[in-house]
This record gives C-alpha cells, structure tokens and sequence, in this order.
C-alpha cells in the first residue's frame, strides 16, 4: 500500500485525488491531509478518510480543527512550518500530491523532492518559480515526479519510455521528437467581443466551458496565463527549447497535448475532461487503475478543432511565452504579479483586462539577476507582489 500526503486537500485537485484513492481502497493509505483554513472541509475530509495527521498552514485554523475533530478519531493535528516539512519528509510516506495553489506551494513540494519522495506535481508555480533548482534537486535525491497536469501528463504519455525516465533531463530530438504541441481550450471567452473583456464579472471569469477547477486557475484559463505557466513547466519537465513548443487552441478539450515526432508522426493522449485521469495514471505508474471517469465515447465529441492562438485576445499568455524566453528571474516575477493581479480581480478591485497590465508592468521592470537559491526566488518573489500590488492601486 502506498501511503500519501495530500498538500491541497480541500481543493479541486485535492478532492479529485481523494476520489480516486476511494475508488482503489486497497492501494493507498493516506498518512496526512494538509490545507491551509477551510476549516469545515477539512473536518469532514478527516472524518471520511481517517488521516495519521491533519496539517493547517493557518494556526488559527489549527487551533479550530483540533477542537471540532472528535477525539476517537485519534487523528493528529499540527500547525507550523517545520511540522509541515517534517510531514511530506516522514520515512513513512511514499508519495506526496503536491496541489497547494500558487507559490505557497513552493517550499513544501520542494522538501517533498529533496526527500526523494515520489511527487504528484499540480502545483505548476514550483516548477515556474525554481526551474533548474528544482530539476537539480530531483536529480540528486532520485525523487520520482510525475506531472498531474493534464497536459504535461498527456505528453509524459506520449513521449517513450526513456523519456519517462529521463524527467528534466530528456534529450527531445535524440528520441525523434520535433514538438510538444500543449494544447488549450482557450477558456470561457475564446469567442466573445474583444471590447467586451474589461467588464467581464469573476464568475464569468470562473465559467470554464469544459473543467471544474479552483478560482485562480480557472481565471488563469480565461486570460490563457494558465497555458503560458504551463509552457515554462514544460520547458523545464521536458528539457524544451523555444522552438519546440508550440501552444495549440483546442476548445474541447478531448486532446490534452500532442508529441510530434521527426518522421510525421503525432501521438495524442485523450480522455473526458476530468483530473482523475492524470491523477490515477501518476499514482499508479506504471501500472493502470480505474479512476472514476467516464470512456470517451467519440459519437458524442463528434468533432476536434485546432486554432492558433490569438495574443490580442491573449496578452498574458505572450507574457509568460516571453518570460520564459527571458529567464528564471522573468518567470518568478511574472507568476508573482499573477497571483496578485487574480486575487484583485476576484475581489473585484480590478477590470479582467487589467490583469494583463499588471503582469506587463511587473515584466517590463525585471532586472537581470542571477536566483542561485530558494531564499533568492522568495525574496524575489515578495518584492514583485509588492510591486504588482502597488500597481493593482493604480488601477482600482
Ligand atoms: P484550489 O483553489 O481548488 O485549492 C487550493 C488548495 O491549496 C486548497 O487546499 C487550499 O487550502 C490550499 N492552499 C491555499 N493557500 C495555501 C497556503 N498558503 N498554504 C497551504 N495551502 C494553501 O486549487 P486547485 O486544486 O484548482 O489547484 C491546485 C494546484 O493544482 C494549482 O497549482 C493549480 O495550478 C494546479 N492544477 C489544478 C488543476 C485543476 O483542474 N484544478 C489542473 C492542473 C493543475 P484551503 O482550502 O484551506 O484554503
């Protein structure tokens, strides 16, 4: 039995995961569930699936679980940022789901990797953020990562064997690939009036056409900075140049991203729009379990079409495209602003369109340095939020 901690589990991924370990009972035990102050669902997580601990990030929070959890349960709960390090390292633990949202994500999903775990990466920012430190520190601790994004998982599919391997360090054109095509919906307004954007609501933001995701990503989805973040995490996952990253617009969602080999060949992974997917093949790998999620039935999907991306409907996405280009430091400052400019627009402080703005202000002011520690990107991190938040006041 494999045995788990859950970072993120009050989230969507984090409920996803946990259905998935439902429907395989006798396969994986689950050592901790962690989340940061959803209180009420994290009683009701820890009543349905019996953890060893139960972490809050918010101390508060702690203080509040500790006392609603009834104590039959004998279930452990802890707070702190030691605890928390102490929990995704533990000898015990074979496998840590690392589905925090935003960079908060990064120090614990970092330690889980330094202590060779085998880690189920959602949390996209990890890899945006720390790049090369992290692909490092993989190596050198033989942890097993396996990416959970549908379309990182869906080229990890598609990619051979030695590749799968090879995380971080894949020499694409030795195995005959041309391209990674990271395929998109292109969200919620793909086809709605350009002029129309500014005054486009959060929760139109939220609609996403064809997942059921967390508010930041799914607004994320809306701008397309969701696949820009996505294109720097499989720059560094599969060892990618520029050239051989291509974003594709697919508006429903079946195929989840594309290897192009050298001799024509393109192998596709698809499947209902539904994590479980990824989920269930990175914690059965190399084998296969059920998962939940219904057969692709194709009469239904009837018809697949393909777009180029439109970056004057999309100017985060050239954002992130660009940082990339640009370096570690673009990409820390970029996923920063993001987060910031999101939560302004989900508080309703800022317009959609002024997400956009924020981030580009933020980029434009990027300085030339080198990030040779977690303790540099943190502090990089945290000057650019209080730039970004300078910023989000001039446009409130
Ligand atoms: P949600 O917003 O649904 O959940 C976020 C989780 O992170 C919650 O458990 C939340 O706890 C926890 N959290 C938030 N802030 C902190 C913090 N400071 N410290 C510790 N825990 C924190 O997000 P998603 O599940 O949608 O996304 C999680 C990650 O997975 C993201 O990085 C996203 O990009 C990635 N991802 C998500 C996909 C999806 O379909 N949802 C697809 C691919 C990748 P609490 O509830 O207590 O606040």
């Amino acid at each position: 039995m494999q045995k788990m901690v859950i970072l993120g589990a009050t989230g969507s991924i984090g409920s996803s995961t946990l259905s998935v370990i439902e429907s395989n009972p006798q396969a994986y035990g689950i050592y901790a569930l962690v989340a940061n102050t959803n209180v009420d669902k994290m009683v009701s997580l820890c009543e349905a699936h019996r953890p060893q601990v139960a972490h809050m990030v918010d101390s508060k929070a702690a203080v509040s679980l500790k006392e609603r959890l009834p104590s039959e349960l004998g279930i452990e709960v802890t707070t702190g940022e030691d605890q928390l390090l102490d929990i995704v390292s533990a000898a015990c633990v074979d496998t840590v789901m690392a589905a925090i949202v935003g960079a908060a994500g990064l120090v614990p999903t970092l330690a889980a990797v330094k202590a060779g775990k085998r880690v189920l990466l959602a949390n996209k920012e990890s890899l945006v953020m720390s790049g090369r430190l992290f692909i490092e520190e993989m190596q050198r601790s033989g942890a097993k990562v396996l990416p959970v994004d549908s379309e990182h998982n869906a080229i990890f599919q598609a990619l051979p064997e030695s590749m799968q391997d090879n995380i971080g360090y894949c020499e694409l054109e030795q195995a005959g690939v041309s391209h990674i095509l990271l395929t998109g919906s292109g969200g919620p307004f793909l086809t709605s009036e350009l002029d129309s954007l500014a005054a486009m609501t959060p929760d139109q933001a939220c609609k996403h056409p064809n997942w059921s995701m967390g508010r930041k990503i799914s607004v994320d989805s809306a701008t397309m900075m969701n696949k820009g973040l996505e294109y720097i995490e499989a720059r560094w996952l599969f060892n990618a140049t520029d050239e051989q990253l291509k974003v594709v617009i697919h508006p429903q969602s079946v195929i989840h991203s594309m290897v192009q080999y050298l001799d024509g060949s393109v192998l596709a992974q698809m499947g209902n729009p539904d994590m479980r997917t990824p989920i269930a093949h990175c914690m059965a790998y190399p084998q296969r379990i059920h998962s939940g999620v219904e057969p692709l039935d194709f009469f239904k999907v009837g018809q697949l079409s393909f777009l180029e991306p439109d970056f004057n409907r999309f100017p985060c996405l050239a954002l992130a495209m660009e940082a990339c280009k640009q370096g570690q430091e673009a990409t820390t400052v970029v996923n920063a602003a993001n987060e910031i400019s999101v939560q302004a627009f989900l508080d309703n402080r800022i317009k959609f369109t002024d997400i956009a703005r924020v981030n580009e202000a933020c980029l434009s002011q990027v300085a030339p340095q080198t990030l040779n520690s977690i303790e540099d990107i943190l502090t990089l991190d945290l000057q650019s939020r209080r730039y970004a938040a300078e910023w989000v006041k001039k446009f409130n």
